[in-house]
């Protein structure tokens, strides 16, 4: 299962994938099936501050139980769905539902939600987006849309063109997965984003390398110079968190403040009632 988690590359050595796989047009075709037999589902993780230690918003990840298959991760089923093109009703899904959810939320957190290069050069993203909020009345303000690097080269013009529209309806835009691949300033500093996501990969190897933790800290001097925000996804350890509250690091999402769960298990911080000014604190101990 941890394979599943970690980047493509490793799929390639997980010995179930080939039987999952082998008839190809069958997963197809099942994963465009997936939304009318309700099997997908929406998993929240918590994202917090890390001067206040408060929880200002979830990232949405998309879940697939399929009766026959069982549990699919992500990694494995979006690039197919990239592939066949499933990904722009898939996509639009997570959107909404995303989008519902957090409406309901007595306290205005925000809502992270993951968009694919397919959506944002394939699709009318904008127009589906100020649909969905107008829709569910979501305020723009508390939608996040994180996008990768990689999806942006594809084609520069237009990527700009798309996120500088997502702009003017007022929603925030993250980079995710800095560090990973070519990550390159010129694409940070030309992109609207209001906020860089550091990869896992790099907030791991902090722990054990002092390499890692050059590039890290060049990481955090590069976003000060731009004056944006930076979170480290994947926060495991202590020793991670102390790094990143030495660095002075913003925020921080990983499995030490809480691993991605259904909405209901974080009713504390959705809900206003009876407290509605009192801050939504970090747990002390590991969510495990
Ligand atoms: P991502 O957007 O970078 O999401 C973070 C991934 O890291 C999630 O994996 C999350 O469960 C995992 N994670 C969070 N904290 C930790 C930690 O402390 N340790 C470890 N080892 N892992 C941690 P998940 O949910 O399996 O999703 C994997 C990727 O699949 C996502 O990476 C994203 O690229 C993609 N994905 C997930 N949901 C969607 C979606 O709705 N749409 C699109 N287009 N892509 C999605
Ligand atoms: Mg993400
Ligand atoms: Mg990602
Ligand atoms: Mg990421």
């Amino acid at each position: 299962e941890a394979k599943l988690e970690g980047r493509g590359i490793y799929r390639v050595f997980e010995p179930s994938m080939g039987e999952h796989l082998h008839d190809r047009r069958q997963f197809e075709h099942d994963i465009r099936h997936a939304i009318s037999r309700n099997e997908f589902s929406l998993v929240f993780q918590p994202q917090a501050e890390l001067h206040s230690n408060r929880v200002f918003g979830f990232e949405a990840l998309l879940r697939w139980d399929n009766g026959t298959r069982g549990a699919i991760a992500p990694t494995v089923f979006i690039p197919i769905a990239e592939e066949c093109g499933a990904i722009l009703k898939i996509g639009e899904w997570v959107l909404r539902t995303a989008c519902a959810e957090a409406a309901t939320w007595d306290r205005p957190l925000g809502v992270s939600v993951n968009v694919s290069a397919v959506q944002l050069h394939g699709g009318n993203l904008p127009e589906l987006v100020e649909e969905v909020l107008k829709e569910t009345g979501l305020d723009p303000s508390r939608l996040e849309l994180e996008i990768t690097e990689s999806s942006l080269i594809k084609d520069i013009g237009r990527a700009l063109a798309v996120l500088h529209k997502l702009k003017d309806l007022g929603v925030q835009i993250a980079m995710d997965d800095f560090g990973t691949g070519y990550s390159s300033l010129s694409n940070l500093r030309a992109f609207p984003f209001d906020k860089i996501k550091v990869d896992q990969s790099l907030v791991r190897a902090v722990d054990t390398s002092d390499e890692a933790a050059a590039v890290m800290r060049a990481v955090f001097g590069l976003a000060r110079g731009l004056k944006l925000p930076v979170l480290a996804e994947g926060v495991e350890t202590d020793a991670e968190l102390s790094f990143l509250r030495a660095e002075a690091c913003d925020e921080m999402q990983g499995y030490l403040l809480g691993r991605p769960c259904p909405i209901a298990e974080f009713a504390q911080h959705t809900s206003g009632e009876g407290k509605a000014a009192a801050p939504q604190r970090l747990r002390k101990h590991k969510l495990r």
